[in-house]
């Protein structure tokens, strides 16, 4: 059994960018969070001390890219019982968008790849997919 307090995943990348105010370069801190699949992103200026802030669900692709260089890409590797097939296939379809034929062939396939994403992103799928009692794995690929 996995412990229920086990901390939420989050991963910190800081990506160098210029001030928008006095043009020096600062490090930019870039947070992707696993509680509510969230991203934040803040911005002081070593120089002008100019701050700025920002959050959202997901970071702009070229931030992502960051995150998958550094912290790998990762698997969602399917391990769910049989009886549970209709389960997983329903959440291919609506969480993951996968096509509904597609998603019921990829249910019978334990031990597929049901998706693959930054660290955080396949670790909260994992528990979102744990609280409704589907069982997955996660691998990292590169
Ligand atoms: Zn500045």
């Amino acid at each position: 059994m996995r412990r229920r307090d086990t901390p939420m995943p989050w991963d910190r990348v800081t990506i160098p960018e210029s001030c928008p105010q006095c043009g020096a370069t600062a490090m930019a801190s870039h947070v992707q969070r696993g509680a509510s699949m969230g991203y934040a992103f803040s911005f002081e200026c070593t120089v002008c001390r100019y701050q700025t802030m920002a959050d959202g669900d997901m970071p702009p692709e070229d931030v992502r890219a960051v995150f998958l260089a550094t912290s790998g890409t990762w698997e969602l590797i399917h391990d769910t019982d049989d009886e549970k097939r209709p389960q997983l296939a329903r959440f291919l379809v609506d969480d993951l968008g996968v096509e509904r034929a597609a998603a019921v062939k990829l249910a019978k396939s334990r031990g597929a790849t049901l998706t693959t994403g930054t660290r955080v992103e396949m670790e909260w799928l994992h528990r979102r997919l744990a609280a409704h009692g589907l069982t997955t794995d996660l691998r990292r690929v590169r």
